[in-house]
């Protein structure tokens, strides 16, 4: 492994910035890293006698995918048959809430590892993950669990603490488990203490708290909703949760609140820059001049929006309006992949298969899925490669023969999708994956843990 944090990446045929515009690409220079930061980006930069050389010839580097919606629990849950041809409700009912007084502690810990490890192979070195084990008196210590396995991977790590409080009824997931929702004071409790424990309101913080009950519609009643919001913003930090994955979202409100889903949160406080959503799959033109115009942001999840029948969301209309742009796998109970490249490959061509050609640009899903994830996040100094910036980046190996026909390498692990060989990666300067493997993790005794936990999950 590499120790030394004063790094030079040489020779790689072209390097991404995951900036907009003309400035997504580098081109093929070197980069100099100097106590975890980005130094330098130019060509044919010498070497330093306190640097060590990373030889990135035959490579492509991107900044680190940021992945802003993630529920790293469902690694134990892929291609669960009961869910494999079921909507988002009867996945709900069928796949992750039976299961989730079934996940201990110990068995939360593989599932988080197997998350991050896969994670980290795609090159993502931030996972915002929206974590809802939570229930009355039970789950407390698997937010600690989220946080020390991220420390042992080396990943940056947004906690998006969620949870359901007392409304049991409403919730489609909970109502098919015999689990007593947590109040409220447990769920406030318990995000305070992580807060202190925890939480870093630096521009590159590698731990983060945000206050996220598990959808604003049914997770609460609408009582709370405003508190909930007050309370994060008293305490400074971010707020997020779901919506509008599925129409049925829009039916809820339009009958219990004579209102659509958006119009219901920013009724209760919940839209500003300090907001972000996953999927916002059905929503309408007047929804997104709403979100476009308080800067609220999107985790766009395509992959797990296919593959439960949702939708595919009007990316390019919220683009357009305004609305930060993210992207994010999404649970791997409703994807089977935790991997950003091929979300992000996904991303790139689903739209154009509803829109034409000119719907996505491989230099803007970069984009969203690396600077725009910082945004939403509030982390501007991860995702991009630039001076000042957190040596966070992934360095693919494009040198195989499914690579020998480019024109344009640069563009080779979004448009060709995977499979594309991480060869390494770096957190703050950490050297996290190296020739292809996570540094520091155990293979052998993963995949031990990971078949015994399986054992208690099944069917
Ligand atoms: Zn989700």
């Amino acid at each position: 492994m590499t120790t030394s944090s004063n790094l030079l990446i040489r020779g790689a045929a072209a390097v991404m910035t995951g900036r907009a515009g003309d400035a997504a690409r580098a081109g093929a220079v070197d980069i100099r890293i100097r106590d975890g930061r980005i130094a330098e980006l130019a060509a044919h930069l010498a070497p330093q006698g306190d640097e060590t050389v990373i030889h990135a010839d035959g490579c492509v580097v991107y900044p680190g995918w940021v992945n802003t919606h993630h529920h790293l629990f469902q690694n134990l849950l892929k291609a669960v048959p009961a869910g494999m041809n079921a909507d988002l409700q009867e996945w709900l009912a069928s796949v992750p809430y039976p299961r989730l007084d079934r996940f201990t502690p110990d068995i939360f810990r593989t599932a988080v590892r197997l998350g991050m490890a896969e994670l980290l192979l795609s090159g993502t070195t931030t996972c915002a993950d929206h974590h809802y084990l939570y229930h009355h008196g039970h789950g407390a210590e698997t937010g600690d669990v989220l946080f020390d396995v991220a420390d042992e991977l080396g990943m940056r790590m947004v906690l998006c603490r969620g949870g359901n409080v007392q409304s049991k009824s409403s919730h489609p997931g909970m109502r098919a488990t015999a689990l007593v929702p947590e109040t409220l004071d447990e769920m406030l409790g318990d995000i305070e203490r992580l807060k202190s424990r925890y939480h870093d309101a630096s521009a590159d913080a590698l731990r983060r708290v945000v206050v996220a009950p598990t959808t604003p519609t049914f997770s609460l009643p609408p009582s709370l909703l405003r508190e909930v919001a007050s309370f994060a913003r008293g305490m400074q930090l971010r707020l997020h949760s779901h919506l509008s994955e599925t129409d049925n979202y829009v039916k809820f409100c339009a009958e219990n609140f004579r209102c659509t889903p958006v119009q219901f949160v920013a009724d209760h406080d919940w839209l500003g820059p300090d907001v972000w959503f996953a999927h916002l799959v059905a929503v309408t033109p007047a929804e997104i001049r709403m979100l476009g115009q308080t800067g609220t942001g999107m985790a766009h999840c395509p992959v797990s929006n296919a593959r439960l029948g949702s939708g595919i969301a009007p990316v390019r209309a919220m683009v357009e309006a305004g609305v930060p742009m993210s992207i994010g796998v999404d649970g791997v109970a409703s994807n089977e992949s935790g991997s950003m490249v091929h979300e992000a490959n996904f991303a790139w061509l689903v739209h154009r298969a509803l829109g034409g050609a000119k719907q996505t640009r491989v230099e803007e899903v970069i984009h969203w899925g690396t600077a725009g994830g910082a945004q939403v996040l509030g982390l501007p100094g991860v995702g991009t490669l630039a001076p000042g910036q957190s040596a966070d980046l992934a360095i693919y190996d494009v040198s195989g023969l499914r690579f020998a026909g480019f024109h344009d390498i640069a563009t080779a692990p979004v448009a060709a999708g995977e499979p594309t060989p991480v060869r390494d990666v770096f957190v703050r300067g950490r050297h996290v994956v190296q020739d292809g493997a996570v540094v520091g993790l155990d293979i052998e005794r993963l995949r031990r843990d990971a078949a015994h936990a399986l054992t208690a999950l099944l069917p």
